[in-house]
């Protein structure tokens, strides 16, 4: 195994929202070690630290000693230029939808993108819901039996991890070297939508006081498409001419 493919994995964070069950957080890092990920963020869990966690984490405490504990998913997010979220359940509006091994190879077309990748899991009583999927670029879906297709969260982290692996480990001394433009990361396109919805605003095609339906149907064109900085600098620059025309709120 080449440094390159240790370098991807370490870029990968494992992102678990608001854990109830310490334990699976201690099972999640040991899963998480044994396909070799180092990076494990925890958004506002029940209990942590926590024996029960150490205990279940059976030698890969150094990953929970290292884990990042934040209050929100935005917070988790940051400085990540591809968020997926993984989830049994299937959406009325749905999201662009992957299976492990292709999540695992989106991974490896963002080799070369500066930012972190994020792999997001639910809590266990409620998983993933939708507003926090809005974060996400797409959702992961493990084929499980459809009539019992929930997994244990620190069983699903392994499924995540070991494709994750498997893919990396086979690509690895292959020349995935890509001269593509760079995307824009998270961080740029949250400011891009945040500029958008406040134009749509002030021409009045977006009233906040309606349901979220627009706003999260913009952003799934938007991030359907995974702009580059260059894109959406032209965008914001056309957005900010738009500006000029219309009446200072
Ligand atoms: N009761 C929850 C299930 C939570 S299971 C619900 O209705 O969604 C805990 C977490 O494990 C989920 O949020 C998800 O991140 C992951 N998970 C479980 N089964 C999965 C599957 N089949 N595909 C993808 N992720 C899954």
């Amino acid at each position: 195994m080449t440094a390159d493919v240790q370098k991807l994995l370490d870029k990968v964070r494992i992102v678990l929202i608001r854990t109830t069950e310490t334990g699976n957080i201690g099972s999640a890092a040991r899963a998480m070690k044994t396909m070799g990920l180092s990076q494990l963020v925890l958004v506002d869990p029940k209990e942590f630290p926590s024996a029960k966690a150490t205990a279940r984490a059976s030698g890969a405490d150094d990953l929970l000693a290292n884990a990042r504990v934040v209050d929100s998913l935005p917070q988790a997010l940051e400085g990540c230029d591809l968020v997926m979220g993984t989830s049994a359940r299937l959406r009325d509006l749905p999201w662009p939808l992957l299976d492990p091994r292709e999540a695992a190879e989106k991974v490896l077309q963002y080799a070369h993108q500066p930012g972190d990748i994020a792999v997001v899991f639910g809590s266990e009583r409620s998983g993933m819901s939708n507003e926090e999927l809005d974060h996400c670029h797409f959702q992961v879906h493990i084929p499980a039996n459809e009539r019992y297709s929930s997994l244990n969260l620190a069983a699903s982290v392994q499924v995540i991890a070991y494709e994750l692996r498997m893919t990396l480990l086979s690509a690895d001394g292959l020349d995935i070297e890509q001269d593509e433009e760079e995307l824009a990361g998270r961080d740029a396109m949250e400011r891009f939508y945040e500029h958008l919805f406040q134009v749509m605003q002030g021409v009045g095609y977006y009233r906040p006081e309606q349901p979220k339906l627009l706003r999260r149907r913009m952003k799934r064109l938007f991030n359907r498409p995974m702009m580059t900085h260059a894109e959406v600098q032209i965008m914001r620059g056309f957005l900010s001419m738009i500006e000029k025309y219309l009446p200072r709120s």
